[in-house]
């Protein structure tokens, strides 16, 4: 059945069709619009008192910040055409062009060497680059390093390298060695993915590279031939004022448009009705009685998405996903004009394993975004330290706030080499994601076709999120509004 498009503003017709998307994330906001947008009557039920998941906002100093997310990849057009959509189009930004930073021991420095600030390489994906003779990544990894990372230029590509379910850390072992893969590219997994790379599926976390290696007999070709194909300029976007911009116009806009929002309503279960008809049943906490819907779209994190389907789809609980790592926030407003050149770009990752610092990522969001520096003033700064790596010692990460925060502090002064104390802190706030981001273990795409060949079987059932569709905003808005299109017409 396709439903005529339903103008903003307009109720939707009594007799139209309902949908229930669980989960109000982007995936369940982007969900809930394309019904909408089909004229469905739509209903949205969250969990948290809040919609926006993984993106969010929080106050500090007086300065609105994201909460989570903050930039979009600039891979496909998704999410700027979606802000476009919502009214948004002049806040799209870019962020200052400065380099990223590494903190690491650097290889070849002595038994013990000290940790020490080097820019990472220009060129590369996930930290593979795609010159492993280039200055700048002799500079990180050493010239033993260099030189066995350039034998991938003349080793022939074996069959379990291009074909069989590999991890990204076997993948750049294989062909580039240990220094790649110690000092580049696990700094900058665990940075992004919060885990380790011989953990992740290499074609879940760096879609196209097998193949684009296939092709060019080599991993180093592979990055630069992806890198030149991409379009030119920064490869991450922003909105100004923040990300969590984009939530607000999506709910706002759905508020309009007559669409059910219900913040602080947890699913609990699903059923499917029996009938020719078929339709589902949902069960919200608290509520006496049950929801019909005709659509429904499973918004939530994998595990409990898979939990929900566990009575319609029993074979799924063999796809259940890995429960994502915990990770914490913790974000910093200093005073401290020696800031203003950035003496670390737009921010730093850190090498795991590095000796004195907890944080494994440090971002710079005064240097990084040109809107932010302009509302913080001259010589306050917006620091903003992620915690939490599968690695880590069990208390590493502090659980009280504040004791995390004399850690930010500690961390940021050597991150920047620059001396901070709590005095030049004029505000601060930690936020905590519990299994935040999904776990891409290796075969996780194989899985996740057969998961949603298990889904396409019940008509009126979509599942999205960044667990099938992978982590980010980029490819959780393209695949959100492509599959609900499909199950709305
Ligand atoms: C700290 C952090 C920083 C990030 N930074 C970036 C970035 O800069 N750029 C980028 O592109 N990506 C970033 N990401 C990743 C990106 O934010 C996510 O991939 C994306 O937001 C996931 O959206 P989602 O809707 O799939 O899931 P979520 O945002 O997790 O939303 C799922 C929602 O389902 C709800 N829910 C769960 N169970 C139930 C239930 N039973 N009933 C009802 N509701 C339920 C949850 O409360 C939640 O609101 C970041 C992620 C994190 C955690």
């Amino acid at each position: 059945m396709t439903q005529a498009r339903q103008a903003h503003g307009s109720s939707p017709d009594a007799a139209a069709p309902r949908a229930i998307v669980i989960g109000g994330g982007i995936a369940g906001l982007v969900a809930a619009r394309e019904l909408s947008l089909t004229g469905h009557r739509v209903d949205v039920f969250e969990a948290s008192p809040r919609f926006g998941g993984c993106v969010g906002s929080h106050e500090v100093a007086g300065l609105v910040l994201d909460a989570g997310a903050e930039s979009f990849a600039l891979r496909n057009t998704a999410v700027a055409d979606l802000a476009a959509d919502l009214g948004l189009a002049e806040a799209i930004t870019r962020p200052h062009a400065a380099a990223s930073w590494l903190y690491h021991a650097p290889a070849e420095t002595g038994k013990r060497p000290a940790a020490r600030a080097q820019p990472l390489p220009a060129t590369a994906i996930l930290g593979i680059p795609a010159d492993p003779r280039a200055d700048d990544v002799k500079a990180v990894i050493g010239t033993a390093g260099s030189v066995r990372a350039a034998a991938d230029l003349a080793m022939p590509v074996t069959r379990r390298q291009a074909t069989e379910p590999i991890s990204l850390g076997e993948l750049v072992h294989a062909r580039m060695g240990q220094a790649v893969l110690e000092h580049l590219v696990t700094p900058i997994v665990a940075g992004v993915h919060s885990a380790d790379p011989s953990t992740l599926d290499a074609d879940t976390v760096a879609p196209g590279l097998r193949a684009a290696m296939a092709k060019h007999h080599s991993l180093a070709r592979a990055v630069a031939s992806l890198k030149a194909s991409a379009p030119a300029g920064s490869a991450v976007g922003g909105l100004t004022g923040g990300m969590h911009r984009l939530v607000t116009a999506l709910v706002a806009e759905l508020a309009g448009d007559g669409v059910g929002l219900h913040p602080g309503s947890r699913v609990a279960s699903i059923a499917a009705e029996a009938g020719a008809d078929g339709g589902w049943r949902v069960v919200v906490d608290g509520r006496a009685s049950s929801e019909q819907a005709d659509r429904l779209i499973i918004a939530t994190p994998g595990p409990a998405a898979v939990d929900l389907l566990s009575a319609v789809l029993p074979d799924a609980a063999a796809l259940r996903p890995a429960t994502g790592h915990g990770i914490a926030l913790a974000t910093l407003v200093v005073d401290q004009p020696e800031l203003d050149e950035a003496p670390r770009g737009t921010g730093l990752l850190v090498a795991p394993g590095t000796v004195g610092v907890t944080a494994k990522a440090l971002t710079h969001g005064t240097a990084k975004w040109e809107w932010l520096a302009d509302e913080a003033g001259p010589g306050t700064h917006v620091l903003r330290l992620s915690y939490g790596r599968l690695s880590d010692a069990p208390g590493a990460v502090p659980a009280d706030d504040q004791a995390l925060r004399d850690v930010a502090i500690a961390d940021a002064s050597a991150l920047l080499g620059t001396e901070l104390t709590a005095a030049d802190v004029v505000g601060w706030d930690v936020v905590r994601y519990d299994a935040a981001l999904p776990f891409a273990t290796t075969g996780h795409r194989d899985r996740v076709a057969a998961f949603r060949t298990a889904v396409a079987a019940h008509p009126g059932l979509e599942v999205v999120g960044a667990w099938l569709a992978g982590t980010g905003l980029a490819s959780v808005v393209a695949d959100a509004r492509a599959r609900t299109a499909i199950t709305a017409s």
